[in-house]
């Protein structure tokens, strides 16, 4: 068996000690003659999965009782209507950053369910920036205010949180257990798990209880969060094999030390990349400094006609999914939790080798 380094942006790499514990209880869970999957979600089994999965999770980020923790289906996309349908009010609006593709979708879909305003944009430095605080034109009576903490595509990242009168909303779906997080300046954040949770289909959503009831009269029942809590994420059948594997990511980002340990990785992962990048003249990131992410890192070449032979090469390599969104082109590197320091140390090889004979 050869096991590539996989720089997929999502469904994305999984922990090699994850992926063998779920090998190993594959055909039998811990000795109850079937595996996980095949078991009722309401058996004290996998009850007791799912209670643990979230224990870890509340421990790893700190969330308080203040908060409900939600395992639900649909991906970060089904939130982008599900956060106007649960807090927007008949003739109330929301607020919107516009930092990239996501932050667009996230508006496009709410429009269709309130009144929103886009009190800033980065659109005119082609999501290159984030807009300084103090230029945005956020409405002191606006039901919530949206952003997007790491723009997947673009590779842009707040490292900062915003200050804000109203309840922060924030789709996190590719920084969450990235880095210590501060729960409480939130009012609801989402993420679709297929980057550093676990696997595709399952969705997190961690909601302050006071925001919890206050949804549009036509929400319908599965995106009301309201209903999710009181069913502890059962209203109907959960994605039971995707909390399963969730929790077996908690476990192992707990036995690393957390998410102070994990950060400290991320940070020597995504420095040593930038520096390759920025130490030569063949390759370039467009974003400005402060706001580049750890997560996604993308990249051209200075010559975009040996895109092709690059990605080839590095595939030969073991180096995959190095393609940058369709949207944008380029290389985009994603180096999230379970993406081996060695990964990154084998791709800056890899780019400083190719650059060497092609550049
Ligand atoms: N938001 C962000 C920041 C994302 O990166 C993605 C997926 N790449 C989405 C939303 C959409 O997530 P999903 O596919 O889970 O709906």
């Amino acid at each position: 068996m050869t096991r590539c380094y996989n720089f997929c942006a999502g469904p994305a790499a999984l922990p090699v000690p994850v992926l063998e514990t779920a090998r190993d209880d594959m055909l039998e869970w811990h000795g109850k003659g079937m595996s996980l999957m095949e078991m009722s979600h309401r058996s004290a089994e996998f009850i007791g999965v799912a209670e643990r999965a979230e224990a870890t999770l509340r421990e790893l980020l700190g969330i308080s009782d203040d908060y409900a923790v939600l395992f639900l289906q649909g991906g970060a996309s089904t939130q982008f209507a599900a956060v106007p349908l649960n807090l927007l009010a008949e003739g109330a609006s929301a607020d919107y950053v516009n930092t990239g593709q996501w932050s667009k979708k996230a508006i496009a879909e709410a429009r269709r369910f309130g009144r929103i305003n886009v009190v800033a944009s980065s659109e005119d430095t082609r999501f290159s920036t984030i807009p300084p605080r103090d230029t945005w034109s956020t409405d002191p009576n606006a039901a919530y205010l949206h952003y997007t903490p790491n723009e997947t595509i673009g590779g842009v990242e707040f490292h900062w949180i915003p200050e804000t009168g109203a309840p922060l909303v924030a789709d996190m779906s590719s920084t969450i257990l990235s880095r210590p997080l501060d729960v409480s300046r939130f009012g609801m954040i989402y993420a679709g798990a297929q980057k550093n949770i676990g696997p595709a289909g399952l969705t997190l959503v961690i909601v302050r209880r006071d925001l919890l009831g206050h949804s549009q009269p036509h929400c319908p029942t599965m995106l009301d969060w309201k209903t999710a809590a009181e069913n502890d994420s059962m209203y109907n059948t959960p994605p039971t094999f995707a909390v399963y594997l969730a929790g077996l990511v908690f476990d192992w980002l707990k036995e690393l030390g957390g998410l102070p340990a994990m950060a400290e990785i991320n940070r020597r992962k995504a420095a040593k990349l930038y520096a390759a990048i920025d130490g030569s003249t063949f390759y370039a990131n467009p974003v400005e400094v402060p706001s580049r992410s750890l997560m996604n890192v993308p990249f051209t070449l200075a010559d975009s006609s040996l895109d092709k032979p690059f990605l080839e090469e590095a595939e030969a390599r073991g180096l995959l999914n190095l393609k940058g969104h369709r949207s944008v082109g380029g290389m985009r590197a994603s180096i999230y939790n379970a993406v081996p320091e060695e990964a990154v140390d084998a791709l800056i090889a890899f780019m400083q080798d190719f650059e060497q004979r092609k550049g």
